[in-house]
């Protein structure tokens, strides 16, 4: 249920710019996506068709840059992505790290219908 108050706030986004460019329709949004955020791209696209129905930004296609999981660690200084959910430094085996990015999620960028 996390996905709709995510997707209500990235549609807000969407309807402002709209509204920025002159009620323009919003066509494509891009959006950064941590590995590790918990949120599924199918989920935020479906509850988005559902909640953008009679706004201007109905009907945009959403895009998602995955965004890779990266530890920092305390001991060694070292900085390395890691792929499953697991907070121990590769380098030196520590566990005194912690998680510098891969649990975001935000609009990057949003394209509206150039009429011109
Ligand atoms: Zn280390």
């Amino acid at each position: 249920m996390h996905e709709l108050a995510v997707t209500q706030s990235i549609l807000d986004i969407a309807v402002k710019e709209a509204q920025k460019a002159g009620n323009r329709k919003v066509t494509d949004i891009n959006i950064k996506l941590g590995v590790f955020s918990g949120m599924v791209p199918d989920c935020i696209q479906e509850y988005y068709d559902l909640l953008s129905e009679d706004t201007p930004a109905y009907g945009a296609k959403l895009h998602f840059e995955k965004i890779p999981a990266v530890i920092s660690c305390k001991d060694c200084g070292k900085e390395s992505e890691i792929e499953r959910f697991r907070l121990r430094c590769p380098e030196c085996g520590g566990n005194n790290v912690k998680l510098i990015s891969g649990r975001e999620l935000y609009v990057d960028s949003l394209e509206v219908y150039d009429e011109d």
